[in-house]
């Protein structure tokens, strides 16, 4: 990102009253996490301006395991934003349709900054903050924050290493590099309870949730001949599994880090119905299959290792047929 970039941010964030930061709908640690950050670190800054963090889901429910992040009290559910924001800034966000119910909202401010690291990312915004080599968009909200010229505490450091942790799978996935480990000791320098928000993520859960997991696992099938032998591994957790054991959406969403360790499979599909029938597809590739072009063919997005989309259709059986035909493709 080159100077006459940051200084049109900090134009356009110096002149708004009213800033509006949103995350993707279903965010998950990195798309929250960052924008609780950048608004943690505009409220320190600029305390008299009217700051607001939400995201296009409704029912607005904030993910279990992110509800206890810093900063969560700038957290407006989409009916109660303010209908005219000065400024919107959306994080780890490719496309606009990822902005969900307050899509149209958006498209109406004077304007968009965009803070992501997607190669998928299409352009919507008026200004890019896009690092496609970054392993995180939390990683581009660092870089903000520290435009910004606000030090980092343990509450920013905390969104962002939530972030962070989230996209790198804890720092096993290709992205990471030596200056993701040496943001990660910056992050820690603040005195962070790391390890508390590790476990808050990723190892807690409710009781049923193992009966969710047993059911996705036990329906779990293993079909070689796919991605021209290079094999997939596919499973479907119907919306009646989850209402039966009480658990909402994104109890869904770790299943697939489990249904990927098969190993003869390049590829791992995870079919989840959300509360209104609706198939939301997540994909995981090894490195020799590109998921987030096949994701693309089928009206979504993502990365190379990580992607997903929304099926046109509700039945299973067809959607993974077109998944196959993409990857055999
Ligand atoms: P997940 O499987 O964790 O939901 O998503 C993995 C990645 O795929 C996300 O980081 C996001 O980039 C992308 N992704 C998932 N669902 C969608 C979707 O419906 N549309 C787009 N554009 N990208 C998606
Ligand atoms: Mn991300």
């Amino acid at each position: 990102m080159d100077n006459a970039v940051w200084q049109r941010v900090h134009t356009l964030v110096e002149n708004a009253n009213r800033i509006l930061l949103l995350g993707h709908v279903a965010p998950d640690g990195d798309a929250l996490g960052s924008a609780l950050a950048v608004g943690l670190a505009l409220k320190k800054r600029f305390p008299r301006k009217g700051i607001e963090v939400s995201f296009g889901d409704e029912p607005f429910v904030v993910p279990a395991n992110l509800q206890s992040l810093p900063g969560t009290d700038l957290l407006v559910a989409p009916a109660d934003v303010h209908p005219e924001p000065d400024l919107v800034m959306t994080f780890d966000a490719s496309s606009i349709d990822r902005l969900g119910t307050l899509r149209e909202l958006a498209e109406n401010a004077p304007a968009i900054i965009v803070v992501d690291h997607h190669a998928s990312y299409d352009g919507f915004g008026d200004v890019a903050l896009v690092d496609v080599k970054a392993p995180a968009t939390a990683v581009v909200a660092d870089e903000l924050i520290g435009r910004l010229s606000v030090v980092l505490d343990a509450d920013i450091a905390t969104c962002l290493y939530t972030g962070l942790v989230t996209d790198t799978g804890s720092f096993r996935y290709a992205g990471t590099t030596a200056k993701t480990h040496s943001f990660a000791g910056r992050l820690l320098d603040t005195g962070i309870p790391f390890d508390e928000i590790s476990r808050e993520l990723f190892d807690s859960a409710p009781f049923n949730y193992l009966s969710l997991l047993g059911g996705a696992l036990s329906r779990a099938e293993l079909v070689q001949e796919a991605a021209h032998g290079e094999g997939m591994v596919w499973t479907l957790v119907p919306a009646g599994d989850r209402q039966a054991l009480g658990l909402a959406f994104d109890l869904v969403e770790p299943i697939i880090d489990i249904v990927r360790k098969a190993s003869e499979a390049e590829v791992a599909v995870v079919l989840k119905e959300d509360d209104e029938g609706a198939l939301r597809v997540s994909m995981r590739s090894k490195g020799e299959v590109d998921v987030s072009l096949v994701a693309s063919r089928l009206g979504g997005g993502g990365h190379r290792y990580a992607a997903g989309f929304t099926a046109d259709s509700t039945d299973p059986a067809q959607v993974i047929a077109s998944v196959r035909e993409q990857l055999d493709s």
